[in-house]
C-alpha cells in the first residue's frame, strides 16, 4: 500500500487547489488578520545530560473570526527518531539517517509537565502517533475571536548526535534549530499542523520572542534576536571586526527592565529578544570564532565561525559575503527590516534560514546570498514552506543568481554565459553542450519523461525528495525568471518592493504574490501563476512562417509564431540586422500568431527567443528553415568521433561516420551512417534517428546487382507530425542488411517507483518484430532458418534497492513463422525467466560472487528465435555487425565469439539451440587490475566459473545434462563515454566436447578451449 499511494496521489493532481489559505479574496492586506504569539522562555542548557530544560509562556492572541476549541503544537525534534514520519519516508524512499537510532544518539523534545492554560492543566495528545510531532489539547475554556491565553510550557529537548538535519549536537556544539513546543499557525484554512517529513520545512505565527539561555560560562552563542543582557561571547571570540550588540535596538517598551537573575558559578545567562519574528534558533560552541561589522552603519552583522571553516571564511570573507547578500536584497525588495543579522556554522551540511538568522554546513557566497535572501522571502514575507515551498525556494534561488548575474535573464541583457570547461586531449574533438545548458536540460528532461510534478500540492504528497527539490527550487526559479523575462526588470522590481512593503511580517500566499504582481504590472497573470505552480509542462514556441517585405524607409518582418508546449508565454521574437536583435513578443494568449517587427535594414536572421531569455525547450523550431536544413542554425554536422557522446542545446545534431563490416557473400561492406539528436544528456536524447546506407565489395553469384546495397532507418523517442512532444520510450526501425530484413517497433516504461531515491529499478520493454530473409544467398543456416518470423515480445526487469543486488527478469515471445518460397504458417511461443545476485566479499570488495539461475521454454520457434545453450538469438544480436552476415568476422567457426544469453553455458557453442532448459551459472572472480578512472587501465578480473544445465535439444525428446567449468578473464573499461566489457574464457571441461566452441567428434571432455565475448552475462 505504501508503494501505490503515491500514485493515486499524482492522479489527483489535476484537480485545482484553493490554495489561497492566507490573504483574503482580494488578494490584498485589507480583511487579512494573523494570530499573534509571543514566547517568554527560560532554558538551561545541561551539558552534561546533553539535553535543555525549557520553560516558557506563550501569550497566545486569537485575532481570527473563528471561535477555537483547541491548539496545536509542533515538537519538531520529534522527526529525528525512530517511529516518526520523516523516519517513515526515509524508509520508503531507501535513506537511512534516524529510523535506526538508539539512545543517546536520536532527538526528542517532551513535556516535564502537564501544559497550563490560564491555569488550568490540559492534556497533551499526539494525533499522529507513533510520530510525535504534532501535539494537541483541548482548551479548557473557548477562545473567542480577539480574546487570549496564557499558556505555560515546561519541556526537555535534545538534538540528534551523529546524525544531524538542520539541528544537531557534537561534543559542546549544540544546534537548536528546533527546540520549544511551537504553537502551530492557524489560518484562513485553520490549524496548519503536519507532521515533520523531509519534503518541508517550517511556517510559524509572527510574535515577540524573549529567550533566556543559561550556559556554561565560556559558551559562545549566535541566535535570533539581539542580546539585550548577559555576555553572548563574542568580543572574547573576536578575530576580526568589531563587536556591536546593538542592545538598544528595541524601545524600553519592549524588554522592560534588562536586570538578569544570578547565574551559578561557571555559568552565565544571555537574554535575547527578537520582534515579529515566527521563529528563533540558536547554536552555541565554545570554539566559535567571532568577526562582525556594521552594515550601513546601522545593522550589526553578527558571524560566528568554527575553527575548521576559519580559513575560508575568516578576516572578514563571511561578514562581506552576508553585506553584499544584504546590498542586494535591499535593491530589489527595500531596506532590512531586523536589528541585526546573524550566519554561523552548524553541523549540518546545506545550510537553513531563520528569522534574522541562517545556519550554515559549508557556504559559499551563493549559499550566503540564498540563506540571507530567505530572511526576505520567509522571514518577513512568510509562506507557509508546507504548501507553498515555491514561494521562498524559488525566489531566494532565483535572486541569488540573479545577484551574480547567472539567470537566463542576465544572459540576454549582455551578462558573460558559464562557459564549459576547455576538454583536451581526444575529447576536445566532442560537440558538447555547456554543463549550464545540461543543468538545464536535466529539469525539462524530468517533465518530458513524465516524472515532473508541479510545486503545487503540499509537502507530504510528493514522490520523493529530489522531484520535491526540482519542483519547489528549480522549477520556482525558472517561474520567477520568466515572470521577469514578461514584466522587464524595472516592473518586476517594483513588483518585489511593493509586494515586501505591503506584506512585510505577514503571512503571504501564491494570491498575496500574484496580486502584487498584477497591481504593479497591470496585467492579468492568473494563467501565469496557474500554469506555473499547478501544472507541469513546458515552454515551446515554433517560428512556422516568416515575409519580410519593405515597409517606407524600412522593413517589416512577420513573424508566425506557434505554441507548440503546454505553457503560454509572450514570446521574443527577433530580427537582426547588423544593428543586433529587434524583438518584439507576441501575445500570451494566442496559439497561433503574426508578430511583427519593425527594423531599419533587411533581417539577417529571424528567430524565437533569439537572446534565449526564455525557457523555450526545443530550440531545433526556433528558426524558419527551407527544404534543405543546411545552413547550420537549426542542424548541425560533425564527425561521429568513436567513443565520444556528443549533443547540442540549439541545433539537431548529425554525427556522420563511416562503418564497415565482412561477409562471405558481400565481402567488406562500407558504409556512411548518420546519427541525429538533439540535447542529449547521458543516455536520454530526443529525436534520436539513424540513416545509414552501405554498398558491398561484392554480390553472391547470381543475384541481381542491386544487393551490393544495404540501408538502415531508425527512431529513438521520435515526435510524429502533430504531436506537441516526443514519444518517450518508443524506438522503431527497418534494416535491409545481408539478405535479411528487419523491422521493429518497441516502447519502453521505466516503472521504478523512484527517479532519484534509492528504490527497485523495474522495468517493462514491449515490441514487435518481423524478420524476413530477402535472398537466402545471404544466410547462414546454422543460424537462421529461411522464414519470415513475426513476433510480439515483452521483457521485463526488476532489480533490488541498494544495497540488494538481485535481479530478476523474464521475458516472452509470440508469433508466426512461415518459411520463404510458400509452406504452412504455424505458431511458435517463447518464455523465459531468469533470477541472478552478485555480491562482493573479502579484503577492498576485492572478491565477487554471481550467481544465475535461468528457466526456459519454447514451442516451435523458429533457429532465429530459439532459445541458446550459451548465446542471445540472432534476432536479438541482428544489429551486431560481426555476427550478423554468413562467415561474418566474429560468426565463423574459427573464431569463437559468444554474445551471453539463454542457460548461459559458456563452453557450448552459440549454434547450440534447445526448447527446454534449467541451468545454473555460478563464478567467483577476483579483482587483480583495479580500474582508475580516466585511464585506459582496465578494471581486469580473474575468475573461475561452473555452469550446468538440464535442457532439451529441438532433435531429441528426452533431456541431457550439460555441464562446464573453466577459468577466464574479464576486462572492463570506460572508454570517454563509453564503457566496454571484455571477456575471455577457457572452459577446460566441457561435458559434451563436439557440442563446444570449435569442438569435433573424439575431442576430450578436459581440453584447453577459448571463447570471448563482448559483454557479460550479469
Ligand atoms: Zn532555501
Amino acid at each position: 500500500m505504501i508503494a501505490i499511494l503515491p500514485w493515486l496521489l499524482l492522479l489527483q493532481q489535476g484537480v485545482p487547489q484553493a490554495t489561497a489559505t492566507v490573504s483574503p479574496p482580494s488578494g490584498d492586506t485589507v480583511g487579512y488578520w494573523q494570530q499573534r504569539a509571543d514566547y517568554r522562555a527560560a532554558v538551561v542548557l545541561d551539558e552534561p545530560a546533553q539535553e535543555m530544560h525549557g520553560k516558557a509562556t506563550l501569550t497566545y492572541v486569537n485575532n481570527s473570526p473563528d471561535t477555537l476549541h483547541e491548539m496545536r503544537f509542533e515538537q519538531l525534534l520529534n522527526a529525528f527518531r525512530p517511529g516518526s514520519r520523516w523516519s517513515a519516508a526515509d524508509e520508503r524512499e531507501g535513506r537511512v539517517r534516524f529510523q535506526k537510532l538508539k539512545d543517546p544518539d536520536y532527538a526528542y523534545e517532551r513535556f516535564t509537565a502537564r501544559p497550563t492554560v490560564n491555569g488550568e492543566p490540559v492534556t497533551v495528545t499526539y494525533p499522529f502517533a507513533p510520530d510525535s510531532t504534532i501535539a494537541r489539547f483541548d482548551l479548557p475554556h473557548a477562545l473567542a475571536p480577539g480574546d487570549s491565553v496564557l499558556v505555560f510550557l515546561q519541556w526537555d529537548a535534545r538534538p540528534s548526535a551523529t546524525v544531524y538535519r538542520r539541528q544537531g549536537r557534537k561534543g559542546r556544539h549544540y544546534d537548536f534549530s528546533q527546540w520549544y513546543p511551537k504553537v502551530a499557525v492557524y489560518d484562513r484554512g485553520g490549524w496548519e499542523a503536519q507532521p515533520f517529513i523531509p519534503n518541508g520545512e517550517m511556517y510559524g505565527e509572527f510574535g515577540t520572542f524573549d529567550v533566556m539561555l543559561n550556559l556554561p560560562s565560556d559558551q559562545v552563542v549566535g541566535a535570533t534576536g539581539v542580546p539585550i543582557a548577559g555576555d553572548p561571547g563574542w568580543e572574547k571570540a573576536k578575530s576580526w571586526g568589531e563587536v556591536h550588540l546593538a542592545r538598544d535596538a528595541y524601545d524600553a517598551m519592549g524588554p522592560g527592565d534588562t536586570t538578569l537573575p544570578a547565574a551559578a558559578p561557571g555559568r552565565k545567562i544571555v537574554r535575547f529578544y527578537a520582534r515579529d519574528v515566527h521563529h528563533f534558533g540558536w547554536t552555541v560552541d565554545p570554539d566559535f570564532r567571532y568577526e562582525g561589522e556594521l552594515y550601513r552603519g546601522a545593522i550589526p552583522i553578527h558571524a560566528l565561525i568554527t575553527p575548521a571553516e576559519m580559513p575560508k571564511l575568516g578576516h572578514g570573507t563571511f561578514v562581506k559575503w552576508n553585506e553584499h547578500a544584504l546590498e542586494f536584497l535591499e535593491q530589489i525588495y527595500g531596506p532590512y527590516a531586523y536589528p541585526q543579522l546573524t550566519g554561523l556554522i552548524r553541523l549540518d551540511p546545506g545550510a537553513t534560514e531563520f528569522p534574522m538568522m541562517a545556519m550554515y554546513g559549508d557556504p559559499s557566497e551563493g549559499t550566503v546570498s540564498h540563506e540571507v535572501g530567505h530572511i526576505y522571502s520567509y522571514g518577513m514575507l512568510a509562506n507557509n514552506e508546507w504548501r507553498e515551498g515555491w514561494m521562498d525556494e524559488g525566489l531566494t534561488s532565483y535572486q541569488s543568481e540573479w545577484r551574480i548575474r547567472r539567470t537566463p535573464q542576465d544572459f540576454a541583457e549582455g551578462a558573460p554565459r558559464p562557459q564549459a570547461p576547455v576538454a583536451t586531449g581526444y575529447r576536445a574533438h566532442a560537440h558538447e553542450m555547456s554543463p549550464y545548458d545540461r543543468g538545464r536540460m536535466q529539469l525539462y528532461d524530468a517533465d518530458l519523461i513524465g516524472r515532473a510534478q508541479a510545486p503545487e500540492p503540499p509537502g507530504y504528497r510528493f514522490n520523493e525528495f529530489n522531484i520535491y527539490q526540482m519542483a519547489v527550487y528549480s522549477r520556482g526559479d525558472l517561474l520567477y525568471g520568466m515572470l521577469r523575462d514578461m514584466l522587464g526588470d524595472s516592473t518586476f522590481t517594483a513588483f518585489l518592493h511593493d509586494y515586501y512593503a505591503r506584506w512585510r511580517f505577514k503571512h503571504v500566499d501564491e494570491l498575496a504574490m500574484r496580486a502584487s504582481a498584477e497591481r504593479v504590472s497591470g496585467r492579468d497573470l492568473g494563467w501565469f501563476f496557474e500554469q506555473w505552480v499547478h501544472h507541469t509542462g513546458l515552454v515551446d514556441y515554433a517560428l512556422a512562417d516568416v515575409r519580410t517585405t519593405r515597409d517606407g524607409e524600412g522593413w517589416r518582418t512577420s513573424a508566425r509564431l506557434v505554441r507548440r508546449g503546454e505553457y503560454r508565454h509572450a514570446m521574443p521574437v527577433g530580427a537582426r540586422t547588423a544593428a543586433g536583435w529587434t524583438i518584439a513578443r507576441g501575445d500570451p494568449m494566442r496559439d497561433d500568431q503574426w508578430v511583427e517587427i519593425h527594423t531599419a535594414e533587411r533581417p539577417l536572421d529571424v528567430r524565437v527567443d533569439p537572446l534565449h531569455s526564455t525557457e523555450d525547450w526545443d530550440r531545433r523550431n526556433d528558426v524558419k528553415n527551407g527544404v534543405v536544413a543546411l545552413d547550420g542554425r537549426s542542424t548541425m554536422f560533425v564527425p561521429d568521433w568513436p567513443f565520444l557522446a556528443q549533443s547540442d542545446r540549439d541545433r539537431q545534431l548529425v554525427a556522420v561516420g563511416p562503418k564497415f563490416w565482412y561477409t562471405g557473400p558481400g565481402g567488406l561492406t562500407s558504409a556512411v551512417r548518420l546519427r541525429s539528436s538533439y540535447a542529449a544528456v547521458g543516455d536520454l536524447a530526443w529525436y534520436v534517428r539513424e540513416l545509414g546506407v552501405g554498398v558491398s565489395a561484392q554480390v553472391p553469384k547470381g543475384a541481381p546487382g542491386i544487393e551490393h546495397l544495404h540501408g538502415w532507418l531508425s527512431f529513438a523517442n521520435p515526435q510524429p507530425p502533430f504531436f506537441s512532444r516526443p514519444l518517450v520510450g518508443v524506438t522503431a526501425g527497418v534494416w535491409l542488411l545481408d539478405g535479411i530484413t528487419k523491422a521493429e517497433i518497441a516502447k519502453a516504461w521505466d516503472l521504478s517507483p523512484f527517479l532519484y531515491s534509492n528504490g527497485p529499478q523495474i522495468g517493462l520493454r514491449v515490441g514487435l518484430d518481423a524478420t524476413h530473409p530477402y535472398d537466402t544467398r545471404w544466410l547462414d543456416f546454422s543460424r537462421w532458418q529461411p522464414a519470415n518470423v513475426y513476433d510480439a515480445n515483452a521483457d521485463f526487469s526488476w532489480s533490488a534497492r541498494r544495497p540488494g543486488t538481485l535481479r530478476v527478469r523474464a521475458r516472452g515471445f509470440a508469433g508466426l513463422t512461415r518459411d520463404v518460397g510458400g509452406g504452412t504458417t504455424h505458431v511458435f511461443e517463447r518464455i523465459e525467466g531468469e533470477l541472478s545476485q552478485v555480491g562482493t566479499f573479502g579484503a577492498a570488495h576485492a572478491w565477487t560472487h554471481r550467481l544465475r539461475l535461468f528457466g526456459g521454454a519454447s514451442h516451435d520457434a523458429p533457429l532465429q528465435r530459439s532459445i541458446g545453450l550459451s548465446s542471445l538469438d540472432v534476432t536479438d544480436t541482428y544489429g551486431n555487425d560481426f555476427v550478423r552476415g554468413r562467415d561474418a568476422l566474429f560468426g565463423r567457426p574459427d573464431v569463437h565469439f559468444l554474445v551471453p544469453g539463454g542457460a548461459g553455458l559458456r563452453g557450448y557453442s552459440p549454434l547450440v539451440r534447445v526448447d527446454r532448459a534449467a541451468a545454473v551459472n555460478g563464478e567467483l572472480a577476483r579483482t587483480v587490475v583495479k580500474e582508475r578512472e580516466k585511464s585506459l587501465v582496465p578494471g581486469v578480473e580473474a575468475v573461475v566459473f561452473g555452469d550446468g544445465a538440464w535442457a532439451r535439444l529441438p532433435s531429441s525428446s528426452a533431456g541431457h545434462i550439460f555441464a562446464d567449468a573453466g577459468v577466464g578473464l574479464l576486462a572492463r573499461d570506460q572508454l570517454w563515454d563509453r564503457s566496454i566489457t571484455l571477456r575471455f574464457d577457457v572452459p577446460l571441461y566441457v561435458r559434451d566436447p563436439e557440442l563446444a566452441a570449435g569442438g569435433a567428434p573424439g575431442d576430450d571432455r578436459v581440453k584447453l578451449r577459448w571463447t570471448f565475448s563482448f559483454a557479460d552475462l550479469w
